[in-house]
């Protein structure tokens, strides 16, 4: 399969972004195996933006967790961006984690007291990309204006709303150009006006930037916004749903209404 290096370092394959192969995960408390997932395969391609969704206790955090590099599987195999890495160690998935992976949380975890410039050019001082300090600011300025707080570049967390630290978080997620967001419960603490903006920001940047965007949700009205809903339930993949478009918005329209 060709590839190249990337300018910071991606495996630029041709492939899926994704592709799970017999996930299973089970978890050991004392003497009691937890199975939580039981043979998950999937393919995520290049450029989705696909909504993963299930009732609470079906395996969404811990699929979430390996999809991510925080956690390895009990079995299966997992590529991310043509690279098989269910088994590298911590230290490789943290590398791996911060070239590859933005995420954005439901409490936008920032720092309680940076500045948004600050939160936004963090993750930097963890990679091996070698970018002089300006070259660091100029690509987290351009960020957050992107995001809409070129306003903003110096305000701490108390100084804005949930849905501006949810965009600083957005930022933050995007400033190693990695190709894929995981964002968990991204409107859950919004309320929906600003709920609606974030789902838009995330559509304009899947369009834009072709980053593949995958959001765990279980509101019906969030994964209205994706192209497709995964849905699981005990540990296994239930329904898979490529929308339409019409799809797409005929459902975005009723909820409108609702
Ligand atoms: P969801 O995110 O869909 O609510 P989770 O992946 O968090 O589901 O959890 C699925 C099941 O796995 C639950 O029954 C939960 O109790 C169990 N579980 C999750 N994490 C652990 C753990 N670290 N140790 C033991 N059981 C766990």
């Amino acid at each position: 399969m060709p590839r190249f290096e990337g300018a910071n370092g991606r495996q630029d394959s041709q492939g899926p972004l994704i592709r799970l192969d017999e996930i299973r995960k089970t978890y050991h408390l004392g003497e009691v195996d937890v199975p939580v997932l039981n043979g998950v395969s999937l393919t995520i391609e290049r450029g989705e933006l696909v909504a993963l969704m299930g009732v609470s206790g079906s395996g969404k955090t811990t699929l979430m967790n390996l999809l991510g590099c925080l956690d390895r599987p009990s079995s299966g195999h997992y590529w991310l961006d043509g690279e098989e890495v269910s088994e590298l160690s911590g230290d490789a998935r943290a590398i791996l984690r911060n070239r590859k992976i933005g995420f954005v949380f439901q409490n936008f975890n920032l720092l309680p007291r940076s500045s948004a410039l600050h939160q936004v050019t963090m993750p930097l001082s963890y990679t091996a990309e070698e970018l002089t300090e300006s070259e660091w600011r100029r690509r987290a300025v351009d960020l957050l204006g992107r995001v809409g707080l070129g306003e903003r570049l110096d305000h701490e967390p108390s100084q804005l709303s949930g849905g501006q630290q949810q965009r600083v978080a957005i930022a933050r997620a995007l400033i190693n150009n990695p190709p894929l967001v995981l964002a968990d419960e991204p409107t859950g603490a919004l309320d929906s006006k600003t709920s609606e903006e974030i789902l838009h920001l995330f559509q304009e940047l899947n369009a834009e930037k072709g980053i593949t965007v995958v959001i765990v949700t279980h509101d019906p009205g969030v994964a209205a916004h994706t192209k497709r809903i995964i849905r699981i339930k005990d540990g296994l993949i239930e329904d898979d749903t490529l929308k339409t478009t019409a799809v797409a918005k005929a459902l975005m329209a009723a909820e409108a209404v609702i």
